[in-house]
């Protein structure tokens, strides 16, 4: 007899108990792919695919030319990852839905096959695959392309932090002596363009795949994180797009960033000051009529993982949010000048930035500390030149390349512990050492030197090639 066609019973206790399984297995699997040490959760790695880093033509597993035109909308309920895209599979296009796993099996072990919320299912991509050809169908029978995504394709700059290199002088410390200043200037300044130009490409892959104006805000989003919260204020960005927002009035904008940022349900308002009552109770006025459409994104499994130890005051990622909100109330004279390269003006922007106010959190480092004594910059001088560095020069230079001139004017202004790591092994006590850490660029030179050739070495400098190259430098 053949197995009676149970997708078709369409029982509401099965599908709820499958949604439940689903929540409760969503989110912990980890992945450790090539080339990275450290273990990569799903939410990760919807996130790169999300912002376009594995690009956007793929070969399906059966040999035919897969192209995303639109990578839609990141699905903030029951259902598939991603949902509302556009791909063209051998030259024909197909709206619906995209699913992403670590493993192809992963379909059937969540038993998406047998749920109707996955019948819109377009593509199901992932990372791993059994060696025997495993199929995915939908409840209708219907057999889903698959794209194996190739983890080699992700730019290096996707890659988790490796760490630091021992602090000690290097063996290129002797030939970089002995160089003239003009060829160490010349050195830095390419690796540094070369840095530039890395961040250029990742930051137009992010155009590519959702517009400029989406791209600008992400970065900038991701810019806001310092280093400890990139990635959650990156998934933040890329769950509440700019378009949408804009479309809100700025309460409700801003409810639902703190909302969906988790940041307002993980406060007790018992715990909080009378003068930060007022402002808890606008936000939760228009969240809890939002919540439910964001259900998905409060499950403990799908929340963003903020790193709130050892964090300044004034950097904590609530007031960073805060940031971003005032951002988004003033977002035409933001945007601008990103959005149009002819408008571009770094003085006009940088004041844009500078003079950002919030009525609560310009005097706020969280929800439950104490009002400063006077108004605090929401966003400062150092952050404004990571913004420029990581965001404005790097979208605009392919542009205007004259703007490089600009940019090799910026000075440093930031404290980074990898650059003092690379200037002790590159140039120990030198005056080299003081000398090529006045500018941003030379920064941005060391850094990619030091990632390039130190973080690479297990070999104590031995077998480097750095200081055996550095007399080919002309
Ligand atoms: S690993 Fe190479 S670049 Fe780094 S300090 Fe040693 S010799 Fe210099």
């Amino acid at each position: 007899m053949a197995n009676p066609d149970l997708s078709a019973l369409n029982l509401p206790l099965a599908a709820r108990y499958t949604r439940f399984r689903e929540s409760v297995y969503m989110g912990l699997e980890e992945i450790t792919l090539p080339g990275y040490s450290q273990p990569m959760s799903e939410l990760d790695l919807q996130s790169l695919w999300f912002g376009g880093s594995f690009g956007s033509q793929f070969t399906s597993v059966d040999g035919k030319a897969v192209r995303i035109v639109d990578f839609g909308i990141w699905n903030s309920s029951a259902g598939p990852d991603f949902t509302g895209c556009t791909v063209e599979v051998g030259g024909q296009k197909l709206r619906g839905d995209i699913e992403l796993d670590p493993d192809a099996r992963d379909w059937e072990r969540h038993a998406h096959g047998a749920n109707q919320d996955y019948t819109k299912v377009v593509l199901h991509l992932f990372m791993d695959a059994p060696l025997e050809r495993f199929f995915t169908r939908n409840c209708e029978h219907r057999e889903i392309v698959q794209v194996q995504l190739n983890p080699a394709s992700l730019p290096d700059q996707a890659k988790p932090n490796l760490g630091l290199a021992a602090a000690r002088l290097g063996r290129c410390h002797a030939p970089l002596r002995e160089m003239e200043t003009e060829r160490v200037q010349s050195l830095l300044e390419s690796a540094a363009q070369h840095r530039l130009e890395k961040k250029s490409l990742r930051l137009h892959r992010c155009v590519a795949a959702h517009g400029r104006e989406q791209a600008v805000y992400q970065a900038l989003a991701q810019a806001l994180g310092y280093r400890n919260n990139q990635q959650p204020f990156n998934i933040l960005a890329q769950r509440l797009p700019v378009k949408r927002l804009q479309k809100l009035p700025p309460a409700e904008r801003e409810s639902l960033l703190f909302g969906v940022s988790g940041f307002l349900e993980s406060v007790r308002y018992e715990d909080t000051l009378p003068e930060t009552r007022a402002y808890l109770r606008e936000l939760w006025e228009s969240w809890w009529k939002q919540r439910d459409a964001s259900q998905r994104w409060l499950l403990p499994q799908q929340a963003l993982r903020w790193k709130l130890a050892a964090i300044r005051p004034g950097n904590h990622p609530q007031r960073r949010l805060g940031a971003l909100a005032a951002m988004l109330k003033q977002w035409p004279q933001v945007s601008a000048p990103l959005l149009d390269a002819g408008r571009w003006s770094q003085e006009g922007w940088r004041e844009t930035l500078l003079s950002l106010k919030h009525d609560f959190w310009s005097t706020h480092y969280t929800l439950l500390a104490e009002g400063a004594a006077k108004p605090l910059a929401l966003i400062g001088e150092t952050r404004v030149q990571e913004m420029l560095a990581n965001v404005a020069y790097p979208l605009l230079m392919p542009e205007r390349t004259r703007l490089w001139a600009e940019y090799l004017e910026l000075p440093a202004l930031l404290d980074n512990q990898k650059v003092r790591r690379a200037v002790q092994r590159l140039f120990g006590d030198s005056p080299q050492g003081t000398e090529f850490q006045k500018k941003l660029h030379h920064h941005q030179g060391l850094l990619q030197i030091y990632e390039d050739f130190c973080l690479q070495d297990d070999s104590a400098c031995a077998d480097c090639p750095f200081p055996e190259r550095l007399k080919d430098w002309s």
